[in-house]
């Protein structure tokens, strides 16, 4: 089974000003579409890997064959992380969560706010290309990360809901270096009941 590039879940300029249309056309066309291109052609070396799912491979990337792990490891990542953060983001997005996940994010990072300050910070102190992320460990608790590349916290057995990309690919159109601009304005994207949703399923 091939492995598909989903559509952008509204138009490229739907995130401006925060996020301007050339940067979400070469993203979601481009970048993306070449993740899920380099997986498919790793995948096609090892049809006995035909039924994995993306969220096995890269939760058992240990176990995926040496020759074909190093470009899962890239191009699987990339394609979970991408499609993960077109989700993440709508034209209506910003604001604060409510319910369970404000609970959670009050009693483990102190607030809203604290939360923004640790995620911003872990993600414009990545070093060179990455991502930010806040994620739930197996027993439901939230936590902060970053990681190089296009790893995936599933790699380590935590669950992302809410990620932000910090390649240069991302913002550099706009944005050129000064990425702390592009993750500060990229929270008044963010689709609150979308993240609520992956909390949940991710909690159990
Ligand atoms: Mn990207």
């Amino acid at each position: 089974m091939a492995f598909n590039l989903p559509d952008l879940p509204y138009d490229f300029g739907a995130l401006e000003p925060h996020i301007d249309a050339r940067t979400m056309e070469i993203h979601h066309d481009k970048h993306h579409a070449v993740y899920v291109n380099n997986l498919n052609a790793a995948i096609e070396k090892h049809p006995d890997l035909g039924d994995w799912s993306l969220e096995k491979l890269l939760t058992d990337i240990n176990s995926v064959p040496e020759d074909i792990r190093g470009a899962v490891r890239n191009h699987g990542g990339g394609h979970a992380n991408h499609s993960l953060f077109w989700e993440i983001m709508s034209p209506n997005g910003g604001g604060e969560p409510s319910g369970d996940l404000a609970d959670a994010i009050n009693s483990t990072f102190g607030g809203f706010g604290d939360l923004q300050e640790k995620l911003s910070s872990a993600a414009v102190g990545q070093f060179g290309s990455g991502w930010g992320w806040l994620t739930v460990d197996g027993s439901g608790s939230l936590g902060i990360e970053s990681s190089a590349n296009q790893d995936n916290p599933l790699m380590h057995a935590r669950t992302p809901i809410l990620g932000v990309d910090v390649w240069e690919h991302a913002y550099y159109l706009k944005y050129q270096n000064v990425r702390p601009d592009y993750v500060k304005n990229w929270w008044n994207t963010i689709n609150w009941d979308a993240v609520t949703s992956r909390y949940q399923a991710a909690k159990g």
